[in-house]
Parts: C-alpha cells; sequence; structure tokens
C-alpha cells in the first residue's frame, strides 16, 4: 500500500492542513474516513490526484459536517485524563465525585469545586488556629479573588480565597495563620512575621514559595 499525503488547505478550514491519501488498487471503491481526530483518509483504488480531489470538493459538505461531530465529541470527554491542582498535588478529575456527569467543563466548574472544597475544608481549618492563636476575626468571608489569596481589614473581616485549595495542607495554613495575625499587626513589620513563625516556624519557607503562586 502506498500512502501519499496531499495538502488541501483550501478545502477546508484552517484546522485541517493536510488528507492523507491511501492509495489502495485492489479496492474498488473510494472511502472517505475520518479518525477520531478529525483527520481526514481517503482510501481509494484512484491514482490522479485531480479526480480524489473533485470528489473531496462534491463531499466537502458531508466532511465537514462529520469532522465537527467527531471533534464536539471529543471535546464532550475532556474530563478522562484531566487533571486538576487540589491540596498541593495534579488529581486526575475522575478522583471528584463532584465532575461525575459534566461533560464540558469551564472555568464556572472549577469555581464551583474549589468553593464547595473550601467551605468544607477551611472554617474548621480556620476556627483551629483562631482558638490556638486566641484571635476571633469579625467575620470571615471565602470567596473566589483575583489577585490575592487573602486579606485582613481594620474591622477584623478576613477574606480568604477559595483557590486556595489548590495549595499544598501547610501553604492553606500559612495563609489562615498569616491573616489572623493580621488581627493583631495591620502591617508586615518584623513583630508580624515573629508572631506567624510562633505557630508556623517554617513561616519563611511557606512565604517564599507561595511568592511564586500568585
Ligand atoms: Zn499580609
Amino acid at each position: 500500500m502506498r500512502v501519499c499525503v496531499i495538502r488541501l488547505r483550501m478545502l477546508f478550514d484552517a484546522a485541517t492542513s493536510a488528507i492523507t491519501i491511501e492509495h489502495r488498487p485492489r479496492n474498488r471503491h473510494t472511502y472517505i474516513v475520518i479518525d477520531k481526530t478529525g483527520e481526514v483518509r481517503v482510501r481509494t483504488p484512484l491514482t490522479d490526484v485531480q479526480k480524489i480531489r473533485r470528489l473531496l470538493t462534491a463531499k466537502e459538505g458531508w466532511i465537514t459536517t462529520k469532522r465537527d461531530q467527531i471533534r464536539s465529541q471529543a471535546s464532550n470527554h475532556a474530563i478522562i485524563g484531566e487533571t486538576i491542582w487540589f491540596q498541593g498535588v495534579l488529581v486526575p478529575l475522575e478522583h471528584f465525585p463532584f465532575f461525575k456527569g459534566i461533560e464540558l467543563i469551564d472555568a464556572h466548574h472549577y469555581d464551583s469545586f474549589y468553593t464547595a472544597e473550601a467551605l468544607d475544608y477551611l472554617p474548621q481549618r480556620m476556627a483551629y488556629y483562631a482558638v490556638r492563636m486566641n484571635l476571633s476575626p469579625a467575620n470571615i468571608v471565602y470567596k473566589r479573588l483575583k489577585r490575592r489569596w487573602g486579606s485582613c481589614n481594620s474591622l477584623g473581616v478576613i477574606t480568604l480565597n477559595v483557590l486556595m485549595m489548590q495549595l499544598s495542607i501547610e501553604e492553606i495554613d500559612y495563609i489562615i495563620v498569616h491573616e489572623l495575625a493580621h488581627l493583631v499587626h495591620l502591617n508586615h513589620a518584623q513583630a508580624f512575621h515573629a508572631l506567624v513563625r510562633k505557630f508556623l516556624p517554617h513561616e519563611r519557607q511557606l512565604r517564599r514559595g507561595l511568592k511564586h503562586k500568585f
């Protein structure tokens, strides 16, 4: 079997740069096959490239529809093999019941997932350190923040970014202790870091690691 590839860029959209022609002298007919990736293959006894070209042009509508169907089916199964950052490691999506039955995953799904996980995990961790540090925030807000892991204002309201569920447990603890320490020091002076270090001896290392993550 002789296989040759002809470029038919002008025939289809830019996504299809090549069509593979498999020359099968023993075949009686020409078959157009579209594989799982949407690649078009022609199995044909014909040797005249112009004839093959005309045949493809005649079938262009069918090929385009079929190929789009195959591609959208493929993207419906994006969940297979995809991984997500969770507590400091990459975990396959299938691991989480949350993603079961979701065919097309978008940013909204990721946000809901991390929000649900954050609401499940962060309040008890927050309470644990608040008791240990003998501090009590006026309120704690859990939400998706764009540019920071957390914040604490002068009214004692602490806001935690739900996306911190992507980070390791130690890093999550660091952010919690960091924001709680702001209830005492509303700055990043020496005394502030000393207070954090009292509860997390590796605070410097954790702080440096986190710098690269936002
Ligand atoms: Zn701070």
